[in-house]
């Protein structure tokens, strides 16, 4: 029973740069899966496929049993199904904490205003960060905007989080307390795929740690023999 399924995937940006080779991957309900390699490997691009961020051009590529295409009605639900997590926070720096959260689910999901702000403060307290709510994204450190979009993604109740180098902007400080949240969610089942560098938190969470180089898959592992190795 997968929730995502690649089956020899490939993508080329131009006509020319081949940027995912042959990629196949199976991930399970649940699964947590790193995904790491050297910069230009092609991890950005592989979890972008998976939004439609970007669009592959060869194979197959499946999300809950949806195969991913033209098809608007087809990306809308796997949109739904996914949610995003950037290096970058992509916070509404005019928008109070608690309305980055509400924007989307009343907007979009057409909750009422009160039921958007229940859930916008139910994720904030998972995060620990509920006491910020009231204000601007800028008056908080940048540890505690990615938690603010790590909940704003998770008020549109996603099944698959994908993480890409969430820590990679934040000063060494701020680092942990996102790995934290990100490693309390591990734990609570959720499926996720995350392009990170922080192997401590590979190494702990991970069910698998996937290697890219050149656009393949040249290393696939569980954490302990992708650690322990002579
Ligand atoms: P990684 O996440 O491993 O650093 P990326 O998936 O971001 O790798 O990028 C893989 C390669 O594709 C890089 O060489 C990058 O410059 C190139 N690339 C990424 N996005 C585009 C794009 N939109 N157009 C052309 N080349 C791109
Ligand atoms: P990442 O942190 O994802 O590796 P990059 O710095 O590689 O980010 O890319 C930043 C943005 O620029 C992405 O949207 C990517 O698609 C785009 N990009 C990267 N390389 C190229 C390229 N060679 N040509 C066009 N766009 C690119």
């Amino acid at each position: 029973d997968y929730m995502i399924e690649f089956a020899k995937v490939n993508k080329w940006y131009g006509n020319h740069f081949h940027v995912l080779r042959d990629i196949d991957l199976q991930v399970r309900k649940g699964e947590r899966i790193v995904i790491c390699g050297p910069s230009g490997s092609g991890k950005s691009t592989l979890i972008r496929c998976i939004n439609r961020l970007e669009a592959h051009q060869q194979g197959k590529l499946t999300v809950d049993g949806l195969e991913l295409s033209d098809d608007v009605k087809v990306l809308h639900e796997v949109r739904r199904k996914v949610g995003m997590v950037f290096q970058q926070f992509n916070l509404f720096p005019h928008l109070t904490v608690l309305e980055n959260l509400t924007l989307a689910p009343i907007q979009v999901n057409k909750l009422s205003k009160a039921e958007a702000e229940e859930r916008a403060m139910t994720q904030l307290r998972r995060v620990q960060i509920a006491e910020q709510a009231h204000k601007y994204p800028l008056q908080l450190s940048g540890g505690q905007q990615q938690r603010v979009a790590i909940a704003r993604t998770l008020c549109l109740t996603p099944q698959v989080l994908l993480f890409d180098e969430p820590t990679s902007a934040l000063d060494p400080e701020m680092i942990k307390e996102v790995l934290d949240v990100m490693t309390e969610l591990a734990e609570q089942g959720i499926t996720m795929l995350c392009v990170t560098h922080e192997m401590g938190f590979a190494k702990s969470v991970a069910d698998r740690v996937i290697f890219m180089d050149a656009g393949q898959i040249v290393e696939e592992n569980n954490p302990h023999d992708f650690f322990n190795r002579p």
